[in-house]
């Protein structure tokens, strides 16, 4: 049964806290923008096909969110997919999907925008056009409802998807989506219809409308292809829409606050497309040419951005950032900026050659726990096939410099399945690895712990890279290999070999290349319950066998090799590419010659770090005329602008010299990292939390989602915040959570904080040690949905302020908060005030019930049942946590309980609690040894017996935490008296009460 609605307003409101990590849904952030919808002329719901945790990371999502809302005619509001718990709810319920912002379907909305981020959302597309109120199909949307739009990398190849969609918008998006939005609202309001609107958004270009041209089967491959299209005057092929960066600065901010991102930390795009030339790797094919957004620019947006998040971690991203020209003093220019603010650069991703020492020394002095790398494939041939330019003995250097600066780990990617592969290549995969991990117990030296974990996934071939016409494995040659592995590992203990579940991959590379019947397959499967496809506890492979069965669709045809002269399902959308191109490296690739990086001064494989070797450095360019025409001339200018305008006039870094660190005379530079670019709606740049304290480094595929990962400059100077151990100066603050906080998990709450304090200016001090964190300690932790008025947190600040200066601190802090934390007050403690730890004793809530839910004269009933409760020897309830179970005896902990008065309502008024209540005031202590949660309390007086033992279902109610306070010590005139925490006279006597002291340890039972 439902609680009490926590967010005014809210179709959600009665059951948010039933679902897993409501915050989720609640909106509220910092950053988050909530238009009046009467003052635009187009609104839009930009839509995530998966859960709000990954979603939040998305560059692409960020930039157009910011985009339409700084636009006076436009406004932006999101939804990501809801997990299955609250699909159920909302099914169940009859509700329709909403948007953070307004809480509005999607079917209120102008325009719907999906981010196409890979095939495997394909399924939660479906979901949330289904239940935003949009009808499924394209050709089933009447003049009233939304256009459905989408773009990002899969946007390239979206036949599988395409009878969903009204339209993609393929390249960047950032004009784009303010053009269709505007252009579609005003034909509306014209009266023009639906299909006249669809035309003329055609005819903006880089805009693909599938409803507008005819298919046919291909007999080469028969598969279907676009033929033609069916009205005069739009495109064909598509072409795609590239902007000028310059024109269109990283967005300094976005919302933050809620759950916890994947990718927590602040993220800044600082180049799209890449050089590098990975066969296997879509995003350095479809984002080409190279464009550098202006460093100034970057340095200015980096630090607007720390300011404004409050977080402590920024990471430069591109799809190679290590080879973004003027990245070396770029990284010195916005490490000096940092460091003064304490904020650490991430070093998300290095090359696997050219690691310098003094770049592991600061990792090591920073909190990595390990390093990964991606050398892709397992043998030198195959590396040349896939022009993945590193070789073994530069990773093998790399193990060596890993292991002997005390790294106890390193991780390696690669793939199997690659085009011309042998028994041989994927042996080497884990041979690789074990030779990593001698080299690496050589140089830990004895009796250190040296593990290498080698990750193995599936290669998807993906539409517009050289592989497209490559065969995928079946998946008994994926199991083969996937056990060859197995069986090759065995001796090795000091390798630790992943393998990655093989359908979802295989699903994965039939819908990447796959056509217009496809969507077919997809819906019945979604009709039968295919949901987060990509996730391998949810994938359900027997929906997805029955759908292909039913319409009889051979999976192979979508999974052999492709004749290169065939007409592709893809081939109407233009990326750019000279026709040739790909093929002339497919040809390369199977003949394992490798295409060195476009781009860069022939012969070399880093850029000029100063613009005194850049200018005398006069030799050519490389580039293969792929197609999209890069000026060469500009390209070498604009670098020496770049370099001139960061103030690298002179070499002043130790200068990687080719000699030095090129590799062998038969490879070529190494790519990097591999994040999809983030501009349009793109692919997630971020797909894998990394371990706790795990640096990452060369990411370099973007075709795995789940192994996608920044790149980081070789130089980078990552800085912790400064060990300040217990210096500073103590506070401690009172705040409430109500509203969306309520909602929002202890751990969120945690790492909001040192974020709000840093946004207005008033930064913490760290504790000491390897992994410094801000100096802090709360009060008990709550449960989800569980509403506090009195909330307490001791902290550090670097900064000594007198009482007005604090007070004024505590108003800015408010503003600076999501919404529901709001802070009440502080006080400055010195070294003689006990922590919060020693003096929480009790607390006291609200238990309110909707007068309904106890039935007539419910004050009455409430205390009788108070009066049993307290007259009772025990109150046994049976508490789970974990899947164990144990017996807590309430009555020990219960102190009062009694129907609450007037005060009680206006509190719970204050707590955002209105209607017919009726409530329940309690007082319970809180000890060293244990507490009791208010919903154990609610059941043990209210609620009825399970069948369980001790198993007591407590009424549907909202619990509100009144206060926590301190007890004076037991003997003397004010024994056991309750005082406040602010009250620092009475809490130094607390010192010599021979109580037990509750400590922190029982914060997870204390609520
Ligand atoms: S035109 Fe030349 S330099 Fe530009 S991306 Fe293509 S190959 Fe590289």
């Amino acid at each position: 049964m439902d609680s009490l609605p926590l967010l005014a307003d809210h179709p959600y409101a009665s059951f948010l806290d039933q679902v897993e990590k409501p915050a989720r849904y609640a909106g509220g952030e910092v950053g988050s923008v909530v238009k009046d919808w009467a003052s635009v002329e187009a609104r839009v719901c930009l839509a995530f096909p998966d859960v709000y945790d990954i979603g939040m990371s998305h560059l692409g999502f960020k930039i157009l969110y910011k985009l339409l809302n700084d636009d006076p005619r436009t406004l932006a509001e999101r939804c990501y997919a809801p997990w299955v718990d609250m699909e159920a709810q909302l099914v169940e319920r009859g509700l329709p999907l909403v948007s953070l912002e307004s809480a509005r379907p999607l079917r209120d909305f102008d325009v719907v925008g999906f981010s196409l981020q890979f095939e495997l959302t394909y399924s939660n597309i479906l979901t949330m056009l289904h239940l935003g109120g949009v009808p499924l199909r394209a050709n089933d949307r009447g003049e009233d409802d939304p256009i459905v739009i989408a773009g990002g990398p899969t946007a390239t190849h979206p036949e599988p998807i395409a009878p969903f969609l009204d339209a993609l918008v393929i390249g960047d998006g950032e004009e784009k989506a303010t053009e269709v939005a505007l252009t579609w609202t005003r034909l509306k309001r014209e009266g023009v219809p639906r299909r006249e609107r669809l035309i003329a958004i055609a005819r903006l270009g880089a805009v693909y409308v599938p409803s507008l041209y005819a298919t046919r089967l291909d007999p080469d491959t028969g598969l279907e292809v676009v033929d033609r299209p069916l009205v005069d005057g739009i495109p064909f092929p598509v072409d795609r829409a590239l902007v000028d960066l310059n024109r269109y600065p990283f967005p300094d901010e976005s919302p933050t606050g809620g759950p916890e991102a994947i990718f927590d930390r602040m993220s800044i795009e600082i180049a799209r497309g890449c050089t590098e030339g990975c066969r296997f790797c879509q995003a350095g094919m479809i984002y080409r040419p190279v464009r550098e957004r202006d460093p100034e620019q970057i340095v200015d947006t980096v630090m607007r951005a720390v300011q404004r998040s409050g977080q402590d971690e920024v990471s430069l991203t591109a799809l190679s950032t290590a080879d973004v020209s003027c990245i070396s003093p770029l990284v010195k220019k916005v490490t000096e900026r940092l460091t003064k603010e304490r904020i650490s650069l991430g070093v998300s991703s290095l090359r696997a050659y050219g690691l310098e020492p003094d770049l592991l020394d600061e990792l090591k002095r920073v909190r990595a726990t390990g390093l990964t790398f991606a050398p892709e494939a397992g043998t030198q041939r195959m590396r040349d096939v896939v022009n993945k330019n590193v070789t073994e003995e530069q990773l093998l250097e790399t193990a060596e410099r890993v292991f002997s600066r005390g790294w106890g780990k390193m991780k390696l990617y690669f793939m199997i399945g690659l085009p011309t592969e042998t028994d041989e290549d994927v042996r080497g995969i884990v041979e690789t690895g074990a030779r990593a991990a001698g080299a690496g117990r050589r140089a830990a030296g004895k009796g250190k712990p040296v593990d290498v974990t080698v990750s193995v996934s599936t290669h998807v071939p993906k539409p517009h890279t050289p592989f497209q016409w490559a065969a995928m494995d079946t998946l008994a040659e994926v199991g083969r290999k996937q056990q060859l592995l197995k069986d090759t590992v065995r001796p090795y203990r000091a390798v630790t070999l992943k393998t990655h579940e093989a359908h979802a991959s295989v699903l994965e590379g039939i819908f990447a290349r796959g056509d217009r019947p496809l969507a077919d397959v997809l819906e019945r499967a979604w009709r039968s319950g295919a949901r987060f496809d990509s996730w391998d506890d949810q994938l359900k492979l027997s929906v997805w066998e029955e759908a292909f069965s039913h319409f009889g669709v051979d999976r192979a045809r979508y999974l052999g090799t492709l004749p290169v002269t065939a007409r592709l399902p893809w081939d109407h959308i233009d990326v750019g590419l000279e026709e040739g191109f790909l093929a002339r490296e497919y040809r390369k690739a199977l003949q394992s010659r490798l295409s060195p990086p476009c781009g860069k001064v022939a012969g070399t494989f880093v850029h000029h770090t100063n613009l005194e070797d850049a200018s005398a450095d006069t030799r050519r360019l490389v580039c293969y005329d792929c197609g999209v025409a890069c000026d060469m001339t500009q390209m070498r200018e604009e670098r020496l602008t770049f370099l001139d305008r960061l103030g690298a006039h002179k070499r002043s870094l130790p200068v990687l010299t080719d000699a030095a660190a090129s590799p062998p005379a038969d490879a070529a530079p190494p790519s990097a990292a591999a994040a999809s670019s983030p501009a349009e709606p793109a692919h997630l740049v971020e797909a894998e939390s990394p371990p706790a304290g795990e640096a990452e480094l060369p990411r370099e595929s973007a075709e795995d989602p789940a192994r996608a990962e920044t790149a980081a400059p070789p130089r980078a100077k990552p800085r912790a915040p400064a060990p300040k151990g217990r210096g500073g100066f103590r506070y401690r603050f009172r705040f409430e959570k109500t509203g969306p906080m309520a909602l929002l998990g202890h751990l969120d709450v945690v790492r909001e904080l040192p974020r709000v304090l840093r946004r207005v200016g008033a930064p913490m001090t760290y504790t000491a040690g390897f992994h410094p964190k801000p100096d802090m300690t709360f009060s008990p932790a709550l449960s989800l949905g569980v509403i506090s008025l009195d909330e307490y947190v001791d902290l550090r600040l670097e900064r000594e302020l007198d009482p007005a200066a604090l007070e004024a601190l505590v108003a800015s802090m408010s503003a600076a908060s999501p919404r529901g934390l709001v802070f009440r007050g502080a006080v400055k403690l010195g070294p003689e005030d006990p922590a919060l730890s020693k003096l929480i004793a009790g607390a006291r809530y609200a238990l309110a019930f909707a007068r309904s839910a106890i039935g007539a004269d419910a004050e009455a009933v409430l205390a009788a049942r108070c009066s049993a409760a307290l007259s009772a020897a025990s109150l046994p309830i049976r508490r789970e946590i974990e899947r164990l179970a144990k017996m807590v005896d309430v009555r020990q902990y219960l102190v009062r309980a009694e129907v609450g008065g007037p005060d009680v309502l206006s509190a719970l008024a204050q707590a955002g609690l209105v209607g017919d209540l009726v409530a329940l005031e309690v007082e319970v202590d809180i000890r060293g040894s244990g507490a009791v949660k208010s919903s154990e309390v609610a059941a043990v007086i209210a609620g009825e017996p399970g069948e369980a033992p001790g198993a007591i279902t407590p009424p549907p109610h909202r619990a509100v935490r009144l206060q926590l306070f301190g007890r004076a010590a037991p003997s003397g005139a004010a024994a056991g008296e309750r005082f406040s925490l602010f009250d620092l006279e009475r809490a130094r006597r607390v010192k010599s009460a021979p109580a037990p002291a509750p400590s922190l340890a029982l914060a997870a039972d204390a609520e």
